[in-house]
């Protein structure tokens, strides 16, 4: 199994209202999904990941913008950017997302099992 290097594991807040999720919540996610392997191009085992503090805050969370079309957007705000996690390869940079929303609803849940779509 790969290993995850927290970004700043204290500053995370408690999990558990489906927003504030915290680091070992991200990494028990990528683990139930089976996606907490090597990187696919070096193969390093170590990623580091970038969680931020709160999804509703594009101040402090990793985000990507989103275009809702024939609107002009002004500003930054929750509602034109998409929260994600980063997960980065500690040796090549190798960077992917995954939905921010979708592991925060998975611990609001109660860290259901992740079963495959058939
Ligand atoms: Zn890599």
């Amino acid at each position: 199994m790969a290993e995850i290097i927290p970004e700043t594991p204290e500053a995370t807040p408690p999990s558990g209202d489906g927003r504030h999720i915290t680091f070992t919540d991200v990494v028990e996610f990528m683990e139930a999904a089976g996606v907490s392997g090597p990187c696919p191009y070096c193969g390093n085992p170590k990623w580091e990941l970038l969680v931020g503090d709160n999804e509703n805050d594009v101040r402090k969370t990793p985000t990507i913008p989103t275009v809702v079309q024939g609107k002009e957007q002004s500003g930054i705000s929750a509602s034109t950017h998409f929260p994600v996690i980063l997960a980065i390869c500690n040796r090549c940079a190798y960077t992917r997302l995954h939905s921010r929303k979708k592991i925060s609803n998975w611990v609001r849940d109660g860290k259901p099992e992740l079963p495959r779509d058939e």
